[in-house]
């Protein structure tokens, strides 16, 4: 019979906000401390209170991700895994590869599309002898209600670095980077007016930002159902991006077609 480590061990997983609408996501368990794209130091110390910091994860190189890694590192001395391409990286991860943190394994993902060097962070945290709860850390790829802008890869780079995304089990909580939700929806309904979770989604959702909470995590079940950039082979969502687009034959666009639409669509909305 195999026990389960006592709740002094278990993983916390909670946002750090930081500037106006970014997360920085604070790993704990017992007394062992990571972050994922620390954008700024100060409220990472401050939500430390007093402990160390163990390791730092980056998804990709902007600054809003990356701008504590300095101060941190200079601070705490800590392992700095990410990308290659950003500096202070201590650790450069690479997609297909694999680390372990938190003594739990890391999958490490290539998903290009808002950057080239962008990264998907997958922890697997075994919840009983069988099971296994699945963390997504995914920066500005994959958001709550829809997708990060497409600063240096192609739409059809984000389209399958979404894909990937969305075969992660259903129940796989989603921890991007920004609160960007509500936003998001209003798009998301707009695209898909006959979806009802989407209603549901933006209500519950609304309610949670009245009361000043994350709307995050998300799951991966909840973006298959309401994120109209894993939708774009259901009919209504084809429907929406050719009459937006002005093309009068639906039938004729494919996938990667619909998702390009729908980004230059909602970067304009
Ligand atoms: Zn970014």
């Amino acid at each position: 019979m195999i026990h389960l480590t006592g709740a002094a061990k278990m993983l916390s997983i909670s946002p750090i906000p930081a500037f106006s609408d970014n997360y920085i996501w604070h790993l704990q368990q017992g007394d062992e401390h990571w972050v994922v794209d620390p954008g700024e130091a100060e409220p990472v110390v401050k939500a430390l209170r007093g402990a160390s910091l163990n390791g730092i994860l980056i998804t990709h190189h902007h600054l809003d991700h990356t701008g504590g890694i300095t101060s941190l590192f200079k601070q705490y001395q800590c392992p700095v895994l990410g990308p290659a391409s950003v500096e202070g990286v201590t650790t450069p991860l690479t997609g297909g590869g694999g680390v372990t943190v938190l003594g739990m394994p890391l999958g490490v993902c290539n998903i290009p599309g808002h950057t080239l060097d962008h990264l998907a962070l997958i922890l697997r945290e075994p919840v009983s002898e069988r099971s296994v709860q699945t963390h997504l850390f995914c920066g500005d790829t994959l958001f709550a209600a829809g997708c990060g802008r497409l600063f240096e890869g192609t739409p059809e780079q984000m389209f399958h670095s979404l894909a990937k995304l969305s075969t992660l089990d259903a129940t796989t909580r989603v921890y991007c980077a920004h609160e960007y939700t509500l936003g998001n929806l209003h798009f998301a309904k707009i695209v898909e007016p006959g979806n009802t979770a989407i209603e549901q989604r933006l209500s519950s959702c609304q309610a949670l930002r009245d009361a000043n909470k994350p709307t995050l995590p998300s799951t991966i079940a909840q973006e298959l159902a309401t994120n109209p950039f894993l939708r774009c082979k259901v009919p209504e969502v084809i429907k929406s991006a050719a009459h937006h687009a002005g093309q009068p034959h639906p039938s004729t666009l494919d996938q990667v077609t619909i998702f390009a639409i729908l980004r230059e669509w909602k970067d304009q909305f």
